[in-house]
């Protein structure tokens, strides 16, 4: 079968808990390099308190998401905030699973799977965070550690547009440098071969994005590997040139689209 698969990368910014009305300003400056990227999609994750007000400040031209939702539409949950929420105040998307919630929260492969299904269900694209420990890594399993977290957190049904997967190992997060090209391409095959086996043909058309420690110098190496469909960034997203030269990086090495076979 022969299934067209968009190529153009997603580059997701988180801000995580960084963030107040004065810093609207940079995500107006990244709306406007974002017209001269249309082949790029970009996307900014500020705290739920900023989501609307940065909804507007993109103008259309960037994507707007949230950094974690809950797997329940409504209800006693102080605190919380549901996907609808999100979709309510103007999000495109939303991330789950990311490594500090797994680890600050107890986040297991279910919750995010709960997480991942609400998301749907609002009409999010849920940015699917999965990444191996350095103890794994030095243990000889990073493989199975991370196509089990796939498996377990991204529902069946899920793929395509509906989801990506970030990589996100662990040990490359706020760290001085990413991990190394080889790391990389081993880990997207892998999550490529795991996401089709999962989900079938479908698998192979959801963006893989790789997170920890991108820069503007790192992006344009690291966006050029196989099987890497975009990045997530932290640090670097927070104020508009290094993020902009990320996405300068990503427009240059974008391609439209591409066709590629998917076995089901
Ligand atoms: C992250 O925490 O998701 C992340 C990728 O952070 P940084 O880019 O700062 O390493």
């Amino acid at each position: 079968m022969l299934y067209e698969f968009v190529t153009r990368p997603l580059i997701a910014g988180n801000w995580k808990m960084h963030g107040l009305k004065a810093q609207l300003g940079e995500i107006c400056a990244m709306a406007a390099t974002a017209a001269e990227a249309p082949d790029v999609d970009i996307l900014i994750c500020p705290p739920a308190t900023l989501i609307e007000r940065a909804v507007r400040a993109a103008a259309g031209r960037l994507l707007i998401g949230g950094q974690d939702c809950h797997s329940e539409v409504s209800g006693a949950f102080t605190g919380d905030v549901s996907a609808r929420m999100l979709k309510d105040d103007g999000a495109s998307a939303v991330i789950v699973g990311h490594s500090e919630r797994r680890k600050a929260h107890g986040e297991t492969d279910a919750i995010v799977a709960a997480k991942a299904r609400a998301a749907r269900q609002a009409g999010l694209m849920a940015i699917i965070c999965v990444g191996e420990a350095g103890a794994d890594r030095d243990a000889g399993r990073a493989l199975a550690v991370c196509a089990r977290q796939v498996v377990a957190s991204v529902p069946r049904g899920m793929g395509g547009a509906d989801c990506a997967i970030a990589y996100e190992p662990l040990w490359a997060i706020g760290q001085d440098e990413a991990a190394n090209p080889e790391a990389i391409v081993e880990m997207h095959g892998h999550i490529r071969q795991t996401l089709i086996r999962h989900l079938g043909a479908t698998g192979a058309l959801v963006r893989i994005l790789y997170g920890g420690s991108v820069t503007g110098e790192n992006a344009a190496g690291i966006l050029s590997l196989p099987e890497v469909n975009g990045a997530l960034v932290g640090r670097e997203s927070l104020s508009f040139a290094p993020f902009e030269a990320i996405i300068r990086a990503a427009a240059a090495v974008s391609h439209p689209k591409d066709i590629r076979y998917a076995k089901s």
